[in-house]
């Protein structure tokens, strides 16, 4: 039986989110949150991007160093050769790429004008996936940008092309969040069975059915014999009305009626890391979590009229479809009321080292202290916002890393 994967893409779709964004330490700590939680694959950012070149290349060092692991990294460019080019000149390490190419007839002659017509698209992606496959990538998936507003026909064609010249996925994407769960379904299943590839699922929420349109997919790809590949991004954050939200579809997966009974997951998802990495993309996006947000909503699990409370009191699974310690909650959460300590651009030593005696960081010298204040300095100024323990944790034990992520040097 096939199974479902899940490819995260915040800091690909998320982040280029109008009005909002993540710095580079920010960006890397949503991989390790991701990597911790069970996640198959993270789109990581834009290779051809020159202002990501370090931050890719320090993640493709972490991966190596075995800190992210099993986590795979994975750019997203235009299905171009020049990108292809591009993407390998900048971040000669990267191994995993998704080749993106509107598909339907509303954004090849919206955007191209005419310059392009239909065969020109599968010439110009089949031409980049030779070209990323001679330049060393290990796994490549195309992405039909508008899927859902293009014709099936021409989808499979553009699929079976992919699939001729190596590519190992292709990406439907409902870009616009046009797509219901019964159009999904079959649209998945005719190109599972007939392109014969994995189908990755990329939706969005414009009519508020990103996530059920996520596992409507899944369902039809896998009845049609393919893996699942499913998008998501943290706290469903992503451009208009964002993504599917990632928490909310891994409980989709493993708590609605009668699903994982038939629709496993390739590698299991902790869900008791939920807690954490919404709040931390809430914290770092600066975008409060909904109260009514699955999982992780302040109200997910209050209970005020007379009924409700009764009948949680007397058994949780009255009113309660899963409990708030399977998704990370009910452990303490400490909030300074008096005086307060925070890491700034222009912190000094004594501050900085009651900050990091709290997080039981020692130093083995006071350069070293020096060195690492350093680097908060410079993360507060990519970030503007007081760092969490787990970033000034992350800098302590990787200031390679750190500096790496830090450096950002205009062309001339
Ligand atoms: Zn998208």
């Amino acid at each position: 039986m096939a199974k479902i994967y899940f490819i995260d893409v915040t800091n690909r779709d998320g982040v280029q989110t109008a009005r909002l964004g993540l710095s580079k330490l920010q960006k890397t700590m949503i991989n390790m949150y991701l990597n911790e939680m069970g996640i198959f694959q993270s789109e990581f950012g834009f290779p051809t991007t020159r202002h990501e070149s370090f931050y890719l290349e320090a993640n493709l060092e972490l991966a190596e160093m075995g800190v992210l692991q099993p986590i795979r990294l994975g750019g997203w460019i235009r299905a171009t050769v020049d990108d292809v080019e591009r993407a390998f000149r900048l971040v000669p390490g990267i191994k995993h790429l998704n080749l993106s190419a509107p598909t339907s007839d509303q954004m090849i002659q919206g955007k191209f004008q005419g310059a392009k017509n239909s065969e020109d698209i599968i010439s110009m992606m089949t031409d980049a996936v030779d070209k990323a496959r001679a330049c060393g990538a290990e796994s490549i998936g195309v992405n039909a940008e508008d899927a859902s507003r293009t014709e099936i026909d021409f989808l499979v064609g553009f699929g079976l092309a992919a699939r001729e010249h190596g590519a190992q996925r292709l990406r439907y994407c409902d870009t616009l969040g046009y797509d219901n769960p019964f159009t999904i379904y079959e649209s998945a299943r005719a190109l599972a069975e007939t392109i014969g590839m994995p189908i990755e699922i990329h939706c969005h929420g414009d009519l508020g059915m990103a996530v059920a349109n996520s596992l409507a997919g899944a369902k039809g790809t896998i009845d049609g014999g393919q893996d699942a590949y499913i998008n998501t991004t943290v706290n469903g954050i992503g451009e208009r009305a964002g993504n599917a939200d990632l928490v909310a579809t891994v409980l989709a997966i493993a708590k609605s009626k009668e699903f994982a009974e038939r629709y496993e997951l390739e590698m299991p998802v902790d869900l008791t890391k939920a807690w954490k990495i919404s709040k931390y993309a809430s914290y770092a996006f600066g975008v409060p979590i909904p109260i009514n947000q699955p999982g992780v909503g302040a109200n997910v699990f209050a209970h005020g009229s007379g009924i409700h409370a009764d009948g949680v009191l007397k058994d949780p699974s009255n009113y309660e479809l899963y409990s708030f310690d399977e998704v990370g909650r009910g452990g303490p959460e400490i909030v300074d009321t008096g005086s307060l300590i925070c890491s700034g651009e222009y912190s000094g030593i004594s501050g900085f080292r009651h900050l990091m005696g709290r997080i039981a960081v020692r130093f083995k010298d006071p350069g070293q202290a020096e060195k690492i204040l350093e680097l908060v300095g410079y993360a507060n100024v990519a970030s503007q916002m007081p760092l969490v323990e787990d970033e000034l944790l992350f800098i302590a034990r990787y200031p390679g890393i750190a500096r790496k992520l830090l450096t950002l040097i205009p062309p001339e």
